[in-house]
């Protein structure tokens, strides 16, 4: 069984959404692109979108990733007006939105209303009350490997919707193959029903 990684930074994993580095060149396989927070350059922000906007082929699956970061230098004010723009073209361009979003989870909220395509929090990894008010604003939430051993994110992912999940390995260096067991084995499915319902989520953010 092939088990698809939702949002992920390696070049030799090609089933799932490998994440475009800045200026980088197109890979063979689906990918998603956007300017992360950190790698904003406030001077040429242009040039930065223009690299985005002319790379939006067939292949792209998402926009991102993309978002608000609290424990960065960027500017709060230009992290929102670059957010904003990605919302924009992601509206545009029909595809979900891959989020990246470090304590500032009120604000990127506020930016739903605009957004008319799948909004994904990855890497979630935090309490159960954000994770409620995310839901009922009908964000997606993918979670990585510490699913593996951390006991109150396990308790957020049992209560987390089947079809409001994804999953990732993100930056770290694990097997995806794990992380769907263990998820399996909370939610009480089998990895194939898993796998299936993950698929059917994949489809359902390809159309709004
Ligand atoms: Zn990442």
């Amino acid at each position: 069984m092939k088990f698809f990684d939702f949002h992920h930074h390696k070049k030799n994993i090609s089933y799932g959404i490998y994440n475009l580095e800045y200026s980088e060149g197109l890979p063979e396989f689906p990918y998603s692109i956007g300017i992360h927070p950190q790698d904003i350059q406030s001077e040429s922000v242009e040039s930065q979108f223009n690299w985005l906007n002319s790379n939006i082929t067939q292949n792209c699956f998402a926009i991102g990733e993309c978002g608000l970061d609290g424990l960065i230098s960027i500017e709060q004010k230009i992290q929102e007006q670059v957010f904003k723009k990605h919302i924009e073209i992601s509206n545009e361009f029909k595809k979900p939105l891959i989020i990246h979003c470090v304590r500032k989870f009120y604000e990127v909220i506020s930016f739903r209303k605009i957004a008319t395509q799948a909004m994904i929090i990855h890497g979630f990894n935090k309490k159960q009350s954000i994770a409620d008010d995310l839901l009922k604003n009908k964000f997606y939430l993918s979670f990585g490997k510490p699913v593996l051993y951390n006991l109150s994110l396990q308790n957020v992912l049992k209560t987390t919707p089947l079809d409001k999940i994804f999953l990732e390995t993100d930056n770290e260096d694990f097997n995806i193959e794990e992380l769907y067991a263990k998820v399996s084995e909370l939610k009480g499915i089998s990895l194939e029903k898993l796998n299936q319902q993950i698929l059917e989520n994949l489809e359902t953010i390809q159309h709004g």
